[in-house]
């Protein structure tokens, strides 16, 4: 009776319990096949008319019943093989061939994997986090295979940058704009690793593209130049507040460094690093306190009161009605930045003349900056989480799994 409602409690077809272990923490389940459960060869895939040579026990983990965590001891049987004469374990449907957990159990611990990190799912589970990491990795392999390959293509992709351990290594990510899902990366930043995405989606693919959004990068505009040949070039408005912030960032650290030197007291209390929001934050969201601290940075400082006028001015670009009057902005900006007296705004101007075509195509194609918004804070989140960044291959399928195709909750 107890086996009974037990073998319907697991619901696994074709086997029978013929034992149970019900202890206080853990519940053990022995499980064997029914007779007209044929084996099925792992080494290549057929039954074979003999039947099997011997069995062994397996011990792996399933879902939990209750309160209780399960181990299935499960009878394997080994066939001799007709094409290879070896021995081979059989296969069975519900669980992977070496795995130490059930492939239903495995699905729980990936959606788990998918919103916290392994120690914290291991905590959970029971399990060690390097057990899970093995586990994880394994199932995102497989799903990787399933859903990646061949490499999507998509009509509006954003090409992104992001670091990962320290010392400037760089993976490139492809997103698709329309279904905001990472769909493709890749180590390194290189024109030749995204030559690597448009060569994989095919000559087809790339002319049909509509848009691609990128952040100013030289080596992704020339990549996306000679392949996406029909597609507009989009400077992103992130990645252009991104370079504006880090003009701003760069006058604030000289004039730190200028009123260290000359023992300017308030100065470097209103510049240091813990202040540098003031400057890079949009005016309008600033505290009243923020904003007395900036009026007087600005008072006391002239290339800081210069600086952010050129940014306030530039944000301009973008208010603009159209692109004509957009272009005509941006024309006087980069003068007005070019002439100024600070050297990070006279490159940045330099810069932006050169792109000054793809900072304005977003007036044709306004991408929303969301989308590389909410992917750079999603990494960000995703390198808290501090999973092994040794293995970069496991870090690309993390970004698959948390930002794109990979992600649980896509499934129906
Ligand atoms: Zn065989």
């Amino acid at each position: 009776m107890q086996r009974n409602t037990i073998r319907k409690l697991l619901d696994i077809p074709a086997y029978k319990v013929v034992g149970v272990d019900c202890r206080e923490e853990d519940i053990h389940v022995w499980l064997k096949p029914y007779k007209r459960n044929r084996a099925v060869c792992s080494g290549c895939g057929k039954v074979h008319a003999q039947g099997y040579h011997s069995t062994k026990e397996v011990i792996v983990r399933d879902l939990s019943l209750g309160k209780r965590r399960t181990y299935l001891h499960v009878l394997k049987r080994m066939c001799r093989c007709i094409e290879d004469d070896r021995l081979h374990v059989e296969e069975i449907g519900w669980l992977k061939l070496w795995s130490r957990v059930t492939k239903r159990y495995g699905e729980e611990i990936y959606r788990l994997t998918s919103i916290t990190t392994n120690k914290e799912a291991g905590w959970f589970l029971g399990m060690d986090d390097e057990v899970v990491y093995r586990i994880d990795r394994d199932i995102l392999e497989e799903k990787a295979a399933e859903k990646l390959d061949p490499i999507p293509s998509a009509l509006n992709i954003s090409v992104d940058e992001v670091s990962y351990l320290k010392y400037h290594r760089y993976l490139t990510n492809v997103i698709d704009t329309d279904r905001k899902l990472v769909i493709w990366n890749a180590k390194g930043r290189k024109a030749e690793v995204l030559d690597r995405y448009y060569n994989g989606v095919g000559e087809e693919a790339c002319k049909k593209m509509e848009s691609v959004a990128l952040d100013g990068a030289r080596t992704y505009i020339s990549s996306t130049g000679r392949h996406a040949v029909n597609a507009l070039i989009v400077y992103d408005k992130f990645h252009v507040f991104q370079k504006l912030n880090n003009t701003v960032d760069a006058v604030r650290k000289d004039e730190l460094q200028k009123a260290k030197k000359n023992g300017d007291d308030q100065t470097v209390e209103l510049t240091n690093c813990r202040q540098r929001f003031v400057l890079l934050k949009n005016k309008s969201k600033l505290t009243e306190k923020q904003d007395q601290h900036l009026k007087t940075l600005c008072q006391i400082n002239e290339p800081i009161y210069k600086a952010m006028l050129l940014k306030e001015d530039f944000l301009q670009v973008y208010a603009q009605e159209n692109i004509e009057q957009a272009k005509e902005h941006l024309k006087n900006w980069i003068e007005q930045a070019a002439a100024s007296s600070l050297k990070a705004f006279q490159a940045l101007a330099i810069s932006f003349s050169d792109k000054a075509q793809y900072i304005l195509n977003w007036f044709i194609k306004r991408i929303s900056s969301a989308i590389s918004e909410g992917f750079n804070n999603k990494i960000k989140r995703l390198k808290r989480m501090a999973y092994g960044y040794r293995d970069v291959e496991y870090f690309k399928l993390k970004i698959h799994q948390h930002c794109g195709l990979l992600n649980p909750r896509l499934a129906t």
